[in-house]
Protein backbone atom coordinates (compact mmCIF):
# COMPACT_ATOMS: atom_id res chain seq x y z
CA UNK A 1 0.00 0.00 0.00
CA UNK A 2 1.36 3.58 -0.60
CA UNK A 3 1.96 6.21 1.73
CA UNK A 4 -0.25 8.57 2.92
CA UNK A 5 1.41 11.92 3.48
CA UNK A 6 0.16 13.65 6.51
CA UNK A 7 1.83 17.50 6.72
CA UNK A 8 1.28 18.85 10.26
CA UNK A 9 1.81 16.63 13.84
CA UNK A 10 -0.82 19.05 15.49
CA UNK A 11 -3.76 17.36 17.05
CA UNK A 12 -5.33 16.48 13.40
CA UNK A 13 -2.21 15.26 12.26
CA UNK A 14 -1.73 13.04 14.71
CA UNK A 15 -4.95 11.62 15.08
CA UNK A 16 -5.11 11.34 11.14
CA UNK A 17 -1.60 9.41 11.40
CA UNK A 18 -2.69 7.34 14.15
CA UNK A 19 -5.76 6.16 12.44
CA UNK A 20 -4.02 5.35 8.88
CA UNK A 21 -1.76 3.09 10.99
CA UNK A 22 -4.26 1.19 12.53
CA UNK A 23 -5.87 0.51 9.31
CA UNK A 24 -2.33 -0.90 8.43
CA UNK A 25 -1.91 1.57 5.60
CA UNK A 26 2.02 3.91 6.37
CA UNK A 27 2.25 6.97 6.86
CA UNK A 28 4.78 9.62 6.46
CA UNK A 29 4.63 12.68 8.96
CA UNK A 30 5.86 15.77 8.22
CA UNK A 31 6.06 18.58 10.94
CA UNK A 32 7.72 21.53 10.43
CA UNK A 33 8.43 22.39 14.45
CA UNK A 34 11.09 23.02 15.47
CA UNK A 35 12.51 24.20 12.58
CA UNK A 36 10.40 27.21 11.88
CA UNK A 37 7.92 27.98 14.60
CA UNK A 38 4.49 29.31 14.91
CA UNK A 39 3.45 32.58 17.28
CA UNK A 40 1.92 30.51 19.06
CA UNK A 41 3.49 26.94 20.07
CA UNK A 42 5.90 26.78 22.75
CA UNK A 43 7.38 23.36 22.20
CA UNK A 44 8.97 20.98 19.34
CA UNK A 45 6.62 18.02 20.75
CA UNK A 46 3.72 16.85 18.38
CA UNK A 47 0.22 17.69 19.43
CA UNK A 48 1.03 20.60 22.00
CA UNK A 49 -2.10 22.76 23.15
CA UNK A 50 -1.28 25.98 22.51
CA UNK A 51 -3.44 27.60 25.10
CA UNK A 52 -5.61 26.15 27.53
CA UNK A 53 -5.07 22.57 28.89
CA UNK A 54 -9.09 21.68 28.89
CA UNK A 55 -11.11 19.83 26.22
CA UNK A 56 -14.01 21.42 27.31
CA UNK A 57 -16.92 19.24 28.73
CA UNK A 58 -16.69 15.32 28.81
CA UNK A 59 -20.86 14.63 29.61
CA UNK A 60 -21.51 12.62 26.14
CA UNK A 61 -25.72 12.97 27.24
CA UNK A 62 -25.54 16.49 27.66
CA UNK A 63 -22.57 18.59 26.01
CA UNK A 64 -21.78 18.50 21.97
CA UNK A 65 -18.32 18.20 22.77
CA UNK A 66 -18.55 15.08 25.51
CA UNK A 67 -20.53 13.42 22.51
CA UNK A 68 -17.50 14.22 19.93
CA UNK A 69 -15.21 13.24 23.28
CA UNK A 70 -17.36 10.06 23.68
CA UNK A 71 -17.88 9.13 19.61
CA UNK A 72 -13.56 9.51 19.08
CA UNK A 73 -13.07 7.45 21.99
CA UNK A 74 -15.56 4.49 20.30
CA UNK A 75 -13.74 5.48 16.60
CA UNK A 76 -10.10 4.41 18.68
CA UNK A 77 -8.58 7.83 19.17
CA UNK A 78 -5.41 8.53 20.28
CA UNK A 79 -5.72 11.80 21.36
CA UNK A 80 -8.35 10.86 23.27
CA UNK A 81 -7.24 7.84 24.44
CA UNK A 82 -3.84 10.02 25.59
CA UNK A 83 -6.24 12.66 26.81
CA UNK A 84 -7.93 10.10 29.43
CA UNK A 85 -4.34 9.23 30.36
CA UNK A 86 -3.22 12.20 31.03
CA UNK A 87 -6.35 13.68 32.48
CA UNK A 88 -6.12 16.10 35.51
CA UNK A 89 -9.18 16.97 37.92
CA UNK A 90 -11.26 19.34 36.40
CA UNK A 91 -14.87 18.78 37.39
CA UNK A 92 -17.26 17.62 34.63
CA UNK A 93 -14.53 19.02 31.88
CA UNK A 94 -11.60 16.81 30.75
CA UNK A 95 -8.45 18.69 31.43
CA UNK A 96 -4.54 17.28 30.82
CA UNK A 97 -1.57 17.70 31.51
CA UNK A 98 -0.56 19.40 28.84
CA UNK A 99 3.11 18.10 28.53
CA UNK A 100 2.15 14.71 29.48
CA UNK A 101 -0.52 15.00 26.66
CA UNK A 102 2.31 15.56 23.91
CA UNK A 103 4.92 13.70 25.24
CA UNK A 104 2.27 10.66 25.19
CA UNK A 105 1.03 11.58 21.16
CA UNK A 106 4.56 11.87 20.30
CA UNK A 107 5.73 8.84 22.21
CA UNK A 108 2.64 6.49 20.50
CA UNK A 109 3.55 8.34 17.01
CA UNK A 110 7.33 7.48 17.09
CA UNK A 111 6.43 3.89 18.23
CA UNK A 112 4.33 2.63 15.43
CA UNK A 113 5.92 1.10 13.05
CA UNK A 114 3.89 2.43 9.94
CA UNK A 115 4.39 6.61 10.61
CA UNK A 116 7.60 8.04 9.84
CA UNK A 117 8.31 11.08 11.32
CA UNK A 118 10.00 13.68 9.16
CA UNK A 119 10.74 17.16 10.56
CA UNK A 120 10.43 19.57 7.60
CA UNK A 121 8.47 21.97 6.41
CA UNK A 122 5.84 21.45 3.24
CA UNK A 123 6.35 24.73 1.00
CA UNK A 124 3.02 23.39 -1.85
CA UNK A 125 0.70 20.94 -2.08
CA UNK A 126 2.38 17.84 -2.43
CA UNK A 127 1.84 16.81 -6.71
CA UNK A 128 -0.45 13.68 -7.32
CA UNK A 129 2.31 11.59 -8.33
CA UNK A 130 3.11 11.18 -4.81
CA UNK A 131 0.12 9.57 -3.94
CA UNK A 132 -2.50 11.19 -0.75
CA UNK A 133 -2.11 13.80 0.89
CA UNK A 134 -3.53 15.04 4.17
CA UNK A 135 -3.47 18.56 4.98
CA UNK A 136 -3.33 19.20 8.55
CA UNK A 137 -1.35 22.23 9.29
CA UNK A 138 -3.45 24.29 11.44
CA UNK A 139 -4.41 27.82 11.95
CA UNK A 140 -1.13 29.01 11.93
CA UNK A 141 -0.24 27.13 8.44
CA UNK A 142 3.25 28.35 7.24
CA UNK A 143 2.86 31.14 5.24
CA UNK A 144 4.33 29.48 1.57
CA UNK A 145 1.91 26.53 2.14
CA UNK A 146 -0.46 28.63 3.20
CA UNK A 147 -0.10 30.71 -0.51
CA UNK A 148 -0.20 27.52 -2.26
CA UNK A 149 -3.70 26.79 -0.88
CA UNK A 150 -4.89 29.74 -1.60
CA UNK A 151 -3.65 29.63 -5.60
CA UNK A 152 -5.52 26.22 -5.81
CA UNK A 153 -8.63 27.23 -3.99
CA UNK A 154 -8.62 30.57 -5.01
CA UNK A 155 -7.65 33.78 -2.77
CA UNK A 156 -10.70 34.89 -1.67
CA UNK A 157 -11.50 31.60 0.04
CA UNK A 158 -8.45 31.45 1.72
CA UNK A 159 -8.95 33.53 5.59
CA UNK A 160 -6.39 34.59 7.99
CA UNK A 161 -8.41 36.05 10.56
CA UNK A 162 -12.14 34.35 11.52
CA UNK A 163 -14.98 37.39 12.78
CA UNK A 164 -17.06 34.85 14.59
CA UNK A 165 -20.29 36.24 15.16
CA UNK A 166 -22.37 34.43 17.61
CA UNK A 167 -24.96 31.95 16.50
CA UNK A 168 -28.13 30.90 18.20
CA UNK A 169 -30.67 28.60 18.31
CA UNK A 170 -33.25 29.33 16.68
CA UNK A 171 -35.68 27.72 18.97
CA UNK A 172 -34.66 30.00 21.57
CA UNK A 173 -35.50 33.21 20.13
CA UNK A 174 -38.52 35.04 21.00
CA UNK A 175 -40.63 35.16 17.66
CA UNK A 176 -43.27 37.25 20.01
CA UNK A 177 -41.11 40.37 19.62
CA UNK A 178 -38.28 39.60 16.52
CA UNK A 179 -39.80 39.24 13.35
CA UNK A 180 -39.15 37.45 9.78
CA UNK A 181 -37.99 40.09 6.97
CA UNK A 182 -35.42 40.88 4.69
CA UNK A 183 -33.80 44.64 4.19
CA UNK A 184 -36.42 46.40 1.77
CA UNK A 185 -38.25 42.97 1.31
CA UNK A 186 -35.58 42.72 -1.08
CA UNK A 187 -34.63 38.92 -1.99
CA UNK A 188 -32.28 37.37 0.33
CA UNK A 189 -29.77 34.28 0.44
CA UNK A 190 -32.70 31.94 1.05
CA UNK A 191 -34.41 33.60 -2.11
CA UNK A 192 -37.42 34.57 0.18
CA UNK A 193 -37.97 38.13 1.03
CA UNK A 194 -38.35 37.46 4.57
CA UNK A 195 -34.81 35.57 5.02
CA UNK A 196 -33.89 37.43 8.07
CA UNK A 197 -34.92 37.04 11.76
CA UNK A 198 -35.14 41.13 13.17
CA UNK A 199 -34.83 42.28 16.98
CA UNK A 200 -35.99 45.51 17.65
CA UNK A 201 -34.52 48.45 19.66
CA UNK A 202 -35.85 51.27 21.25
CA UNK A 203 -33.95 54.45 21.83
CA UNK A 204 -33.26 53.52 25.36
CA UNK A 205 -32.61 49.95 24.89
CA UNK A 206 -30.22 51.22 21.98
CA UNK A 207 -28.33 53.77 24.28
CA UNK A 208 -28.04 51.12 27.29
CA UNK A 209 -26.74 48.39 24.65
CA UNK A 210 -24.20 50.55 23.79
CA UNK A 211 -22.79 51.62 26.90
CA UNK A 212 -22.94 47.83 28.01
CA UNK A 213 -20.79 47.04 24.60
CA UNK A 214 -18.26 49.92 25.63
CA UNK A 215 -17.86 48.88 29.54
CA UNK A 216 -18.25 44.79 28.88
CA UNK A 217 -14.81 42.88 29.41
CA UNK A 218 -12.90 42.33 26.68
CA UNK A 219 -9.94 39.62 25.57
CA UNK A 220 -6.56 41.73 24.05
CA UNK A 221 -5.21 40.54 20.78
CA UNK A 222 -2.02 38.67 21.14
CA UNK A 223 1.05 41.27 20.20
CA UNK A 224 1.66 39.23 17.02
CA UNK A 225 -2.35 39.22 15.54
CA UNK A 226 -1.86 42.94 15.38
CA UNK A 227 -0.02 42.37 12.38
CA UNK A 228 -2.40 40.92 10.58
CA UNK A 229 -4.01 42.53 7.68
CA UNK A 230 -7.67 42.51 7.46
CA UNK A 231 -8.40 44.35 9.83
CA UNK A 232 -11.00 47.24 9.22
CA UNK A 233 -12.94 44.98 6.99
CA UNK A 234 -14.39 43.10 9.99
CA UNK A 235 -13.96 45.36 12.95
CA UNK A 236 -15.27 43.75 16.17
CA UNK A 237 -18.97 45.28 17.56
CA UNK A 238 -17.47 47.30 20.56
CA UNK A 239 -14.84 49.22 18.39
CA UNK A 240 -17.48 50.32 16.05
CA UNK A 241 -19.47 50.98 19.25
CA UNK A 242 -16.58 53.32 20.39
CA UNK A 243 -16.26 55.18 17.23
CA UNK A 244 -19.60 57.16 17.93
CA UNK A 245 -23.10 56.58 19.59
CA UNK A 246 -24.65 56.53 16.30
CA UNK A 247 -21.72 54.23 14.63
CA UNK A 248 -23.49 51.40 14.95
CA UNK A 249 -27.30 52.41 13.55
CA UNK A 250 -25.77 53.32 10.71
CA UNK A 251 -23.34 49.92 10.51
CA UNK A 252 -24.59 46.34 11.02
CA UNK A 253 -28.04 47.65 13.54
CA UNK A 254 -28.81 49.79 10.81
CA UNK A 255 -33.15 49.96 10.80
CA UNK A 256 -33.61 51.28 7.75
CA UNK A 257 -35.82 49.24 5.16
CA UNK A 258 -37.41 47.14 8.31
CA UNK A 259 -40.66 47.80 9.63
CA UNK A 260 -42.00 46.59 13.19
CA UNK A 261 -45.04 44.56 12.53
CA UNK A 262 -46.04 45.14 16.06
CA UNK A 263 -45.98 48.88 15.82
CA UNK A 264 -46.20 49.35 12.39
CA UNK A 265 -42.31 51.56 12.38
CA UNK A 266 -39.27 51.50 11.57
CA UNK A 267 -37.30 50.89 14.95
CA UNK A 268 -34.68 53.13 15.93
CA UNK A 269 -31.88 50.13 15.62
CA UNK A 270 -32.21 46.51 14.77
CA UNK A 271 -29.90 43.59 15.27
CA UNK A 272 -30.67 40.73 12.41
CA UNK A 273 -29.85 37.02 12.83
CA UNK A 274 -29.23 34.90 9.61
CA UNK A 275 -29.76 31.31 9.08
CA UNK A 276 -26.74 29.67 9.24
CA UNK A 277 -27.27 25.89 8.69
CA UNK A 278 -29.17 24.06 6.18
CA UNK A 279 -31.50 22.35 8.73
CA UNK A 280 -32.04 26.09 9.79
CA UNK A 281 -31.61 25.94 13.53
CA UNK A 282 -28.69 27.99 13.66
CA UNK A 283 -28.85 31.74 13.47
CA UNK A 284 -26.13 34.23 12.85
CA UNK A 285 -25.99 37.87 14.50
CA UNK A 286 -24.94 39.50 11.15
CA UNK A 287 -21.68 41.30 11.77
CA UNK A 288 -21.54 40.98 15.22
CA UNK A 289 -17.91 39.63 15.64
CA UNK A 290 -16.55 40.73 18.71
CA UNK A 291 -13.65 40.14 21.39
CA UNK A 292 -16.00 40.66 24.69
CA UNK A 293 -15.51 37.96 26.88
CA UNK A 294 -17.89 35.08 26.18
CA UNK A 295 -19.45 35.50 29.68
CA UNK A 296 -19.96 39.04 28.94
CA UNK A 297 -21.89 38.22 25.64
CA UNK A 298 -23.99 35.99 27.14
CA UNK A 299 -24.92 38.72 29.49
CA UNK A 300 -25.08 42.07 27.17
CA UNK A 301 -26.77 39.88 24.15
CA UNK A 302 -29.60 38.80 26.38
CA UNK A 303 -30.18 42.79 26.47
CA UNK A 304 -31.54 42.60 22.67
CA UNK A 305 -35.19 42.27 23.24
CA UNK A 306 -36.20 39.03 21.20
CA UNK A 307 -33.07 37.46 22.62
CA UNK A 308 -33.64 37.22 26.31
CA UNK A 309 -33.69 33.76 27.06
CA UNK A 310 -31.31 33.13 23.87
CA UNK A 311 -29.32 30.18 24.26
CA UNK A 312 -25.38 30.59 22.36
CA UNK A 313 -24.88 27.58 19.87
CA UNK A 314 -21.47 29.72 19.06
CA UNK A 315 -19.87 32.53 21.11
CA UNK A 316 -18.47 35.50 18.85
CA UNK A 317 -14.31 35.75 18.34
CA UNK A 318 -11.76 37.30 16.05
CA UNK A 319 -8.21 35.66 15.82
CA UNK A 320 -5.46 35.01 13.84
CA UNK A 321 -6.76 31.84 12.12
CA UNK A 322 -6.03 30.09 8.40
CA UNK A 323 -9.13 28.78 7.43
CA UNK A 324 -10.24 27.55 3.67
CA UNK A 325 -14.09 27.68 3.04
CA UNK A 326 -14.60 24.09 2.97
CA UNK A 327 -18.69 24.40 2.01
CA UNK A 328 -16.97 25.21 -1.39
CA UNK A 329 -13.80 24.03 -2.09
CA UNK A 330 -14.16 20.31 -0.10
CA UNK A 331 -16.06 17.15 -1.56
CA UNK A 332 -18.04 15.21 0.80
CA UNK A 333 -14.96 13.26 1.98
CA UNK A 334 -12.84 16.01 2.65
CA UNK A 335 -10.80 16.56 -0.57
CA UNK A 336 -10.08 19.35 -2.83
CA UNK A 337 -12.31 19.48 -5.23
CA UNK A 338 -9.63 21.15 -7.38
CA UNK A 339 -7.08 18.37 -6.22
CA UNK A 340 -8.82 15.14 -4.66
CA UNK A 341 -5.39 13.23 -3.86
CA UNK A 342 -5.49 16.11 -1.27
CA UNK A 343 -7.43 16.30 1.97
CA UNK A 344 -7.63 19.21 4.73
CA UNK A 345 -7.98 18.17 8.57
CA UNK A 346 -8.29 20.26 11.64
CA UNK A 347 -8.48 23.92 11.76
CA UNK A 348 -7.79 24.42 8.32
CA UNK A 349 -11.80 22.97 7.45
CA UNK A 350 -13.38 25.64 9.59
CA UNK A 351 -13.79 23.74 12.55
CA UNK A 352 -12.94 25.30 16.27
CA UNK A 353 -11.35 23.50 18.96
CA UNK A 354 -8.94 21.13 19.72
CA UNK A 355 -11.62 18.70 19.73
CA UNK A 356 -13.25 19.24 16.54
CA UNK A 357 -9.94 19.80 15.37
CA UNK A 358 -8.78 16.07 16.43
CA UNK A 359 -12.21 14.50 15.11
CA UNK A 360 -11.61 15.82 11.47
CA UNK A 361 -8.18 14.38 11.54
CA UNK A 362 -9.81 11.28 12.64
CA UNK A 363 -12.16 11.50 9.52
CA UNK A 364 -9.66 12.56 7.41
CA UNK A 365 -7.19 9.43 7.98
CA UNK A 366 -9.97 6.88 8.37
CA UNK A 367 -11.02 7.97 4.59
CA UNK A 368 -7.39 8.29 3.65
CA UNK A 369 -6.95 4.33 5.04
CA UNK A 370 -10.02 3.60 3.27
CA UNK A 371 -8.96 4.87 -0.57
CA UNK A 372 -5.96 3.19 0.38
CA UNK A 373 -7.12 0.04 0.56
CA UNK A 374 -9.37 0.27 -2.19
CA UNK A 375 -12.61 0.36 0.21
CA UNK A 376 -15.94 2.67 0.03
CA UNK A 377 -15.73 5.58 2.01
CA UNK A 378 -18.79 5.47 3.91
CA UNK A 379 -19.48 9.24 5.82
CA UNK A 380 -20.83 8.43 9.68
CA UNK A 381 -24.47 9.26 9.72
CA UNK A 382 -25.21 12.65 10.40
CA UNK A 383 -27.03 12.33 13.42
CA UNK A 384 -23.39 11.56 14.80
CA UNK A 385 -21.74 14.36 16.29
CA UNK A 386 -18.47 13.50 13.60
CA UNK A 387 -21.49 13.32 10.56
CA UNK A 388 -22.92 16.91 11.72
CA UNK A 389 -19.87 18.37 11.50
CA UNK A 390 -18.68 16.54 8.61
CA UNK A 391 -22.05 17.51 7.03
CA UNK A 392 -21.86 21.13 7.93
CA UNK A 393 -17.93 21.67 6.73
CA UNK A 394 -19.06 20.05 3.49
CA UNK A 395 -22.26 21.33 2.38
CA UNK A 396 -24.51 22.10 5.29
CA UNK A 397 -22.78 25.35 6.27
CA UNK A 398 -24.00 28.79 3.68
CA UNK A 399 -20.63 29.14 1.52
CA UNK A 400 -21.30 33.18 1.67
CA UNK A 401 -20.69 33.89 4.91
CA UNK A 402 -18.47 30.40 5.89
CA UNK A 403 -16.73 31.06 9.89
CA UNK A 404 -15.49 28.65 12.05
CA UNK A 405 -17.65 26.44 13.98
CA UNK A 406 -17.67 24.25 17.17
CA UNK A 407 -19.44 21.29 17.36
CA UNK A 408 -22.62 21.83 19.25
CA UNK A 409 -26.55 20.21 18.95
CA UNK A 410 -27.78 22.74 16.74
CA UNK A 411 -25.88 20.36 13.89
CA UNK A 412 -27.32 17.67 14.65
CA UNK A 413 -31.05 16.66 13.26
CA UNK A 414 -33.85 18.11 15.75
CA UNK A 415 -35.30 15.48 18.46
CA UNK A 416 -38.78 14.04 17.50
CA UNK A 417 -41.42 16.37 17.95
CA UNK A 418 -42.59 16.37 21.70
CA UNK A 419 -39.56 15.54 23.14
CA UNK A 420 -39.71 17.27 26.90
CA UNK A 421 -37.01 20.16 26.56
CA UNK A 422 -34.77 19.23 29.40
CA UNK A 423 -34.18 15.99 27.66
CA UNK A 424 -34.19 17.42 23.91
CA UNK A 425 -29.76 16.97 24.30
CA UNK A 426 -30.25 13.41 25.41
CA UNK A 427 -32.61 12.37 22.96
CA UNK A 428 -29.71 13.61 20.56
CA UNK A 429 -26.93 11.98 22.19
CA UNK A 430 -28.33 8.61 22.57
CA UNK A 431 -29.41 8.04 19.15
CA UNK A 432 -26.22 9.50 18.02
CA UNK A 433 -24.17 6.64 19.56
CA UNK A 434 -26.94 4.30 18.09
CA UNK A 435 -25.94 5.58 14.72
CA UNK A 436 -22.10 5.51 15.21
CA UNK A 437 -22.23 1.72 16.63
CA UNK A 438 -23.96 0.78 13.16
CA UNK A 439 -21.64 2.64 11.04
CA UNK A 440 -18.73 1.64 12.88
CA UNK A 441 -19.91 -2.33 12.71
CA UNK A 442 -20.31 -1.75 8.68
CA UNK A 443 -18.19 0.95 7.56
CA UNK A 444 -15.63 -1.44 5.98
CA UNK A 445 -12.93 -0.52 8.35
CA UNK A 446 -13.44 -2.47 11.25
CA UNK A 447 -10.11 -3.79 11.56
CA UNK A 448 -9.47 -0.09 13.01
CA UNK A 449 -8.68 0.72 16.57
CA UNK A 450 -11.15 -0.38 18.98
CA UNK A 451 -11.43 1.32 22.55
CA UNK A 452 -9.69 -1.84 23.43
CA UNK A 453 -6.01 -1.49 21.07
CA UNK A 454 -3.25 -0.06 23.01
CA UNK A 455 -2.31 3.37 22.17
P1 LIG B 1 -2.29 22.56 15.19
O1 LIG B 1 -2.51 21.86 16.45
O2 LIG B 1 -1.83 23.97 15.20
O3 LIG B 1 -1.27 21.69 14.34
C1 LIG B 1 -0.77 22.11 13.09
C2 LIG B 1 0.67 21.67 13.00
O4 LIG B 1 1.13 21.88 11.68
C3 LIG B 1 1.58 22.47 13.90
O5 LIG B 1 2.31 21.57 14.69
C4 LIG B 1 2.45 23.27 12.94
O6 LIG B 1 3.76 23.45 13.44
C5 LIG B 1 2.44 22.40 11.71
N1 LIG B 1 2.64 23.10 10.42
C6 LIG B 1 2.08 24.27 10.01
N2 LIG B 1 2.46 24.55 8.75
C7 LIG B 1 3.29 23.54 8.34
C8 LIG B 1 3.99 23.27 7.12
N3 LIG B 1 3.92 24.10 6.09
N4 LIG B 1 4.75 22.14 7.07
C9 LIG B 1 4.83 21.29 8.13
N5 LIG B 1 4.18 21.51 9.30
C10 LIG B 1 3.41 22.62 9.40
N6 LIG B 1 -8.39 25.64 20.75
C11 LIG B 1 -8.95 25.17 21.88
O7 LIG B 1 -9.70 24.17 21.85
N7 LIG B 1 -8.75 25.78 23.08
C12 LIG B 1 -7.93 26.86 23.18
O8 LIG B 1 -7.75 27.38 24.27
C13 LIG B 1 -7.32 27.39 22.01
N8 LIG B 1 -6.52 28.47 22.06
C14 LIG B 1 -5.87 28.90 20.94
C15 LIG B 1 -4.97 29.99 21.03
C16 LIG B 1 -4.28 30.43 19.91
C17 LIG B 1 -3.32 31.57 20.04
C18 LIG B 1 -4.49 29.80 18.66
C19 LIG B 1 -3.76 30.25 17.43
C20 LIG B 1 -5.39 28.74 18.58
C21 LIG B 1 -6.08 28.29 19.69
N9 LIG B 1 -6.98 27.22 19.64
C22 LIG B 1 -7.57 26.73 20.78
C23 LIG B 1 -7.25 26.59 18.40
C24 LIG B 1 -6.23 25.46 18.31
O9 LIG B 1 -5.06 25.90 17.69
C25 LIG B 1 -6.80 24.35 17.53
O10 LIG B 1 -8.00 23.96 18.13
C26 LIG B 1 -5.94 23.10 17.39
O11 LIG B 1 -4.61 23.24 17.78
C27 LIG B 1 -6.02 22.82 15.94
O12 LIG B 1 -5.46 21.59 15.65
P2 LIG B 1 -4.77 21.41 14.26
O13 LIG B 1 -4.17 20.05 14.27
O14 LIG B 1 -5.68 21.75 13.16
O15 LIG B 1 -3.61 22.52 14.26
Amino acid sequence: TQAVRVVGGGLAGSEAAWQLARAGVPVLLDEMRPLRRTEAHQTDGLAELVCSNSFRSDDALNNAVGLLHEEMRQLGSLVMKIADLTKLPAGGALAVDRQAFSAGVEAAIRQEPLITLRRQEVMALPPASGGQVIIATGPLTGAELAADIARVGGQAHLAFFDAIAPIVLRETIDMDVAWMQSRYDKEGPGGGNADYINCPLDEATYQAFIAALLAGEKTDFKEWEKDTPYFEGCLPIEVMAGRGPDTLRFGPMKPVGLTDPRTGRRPHAVVQLRQDNALGSLFNMVGFQTKLRHGEQVRIFRMIPGLEQASFARLGGLHRNTFINSPLLLDAALRLKAMPHVRLAGQVTGVEGYVESAAVGLLAGRFAAAEALGQAIEAPPPETAHGALLAHLTGGADATTFQPMNVNFGLLPPPPPGTRKNERKQSQARLALERLHAWRQGCGLQALATPGNSA
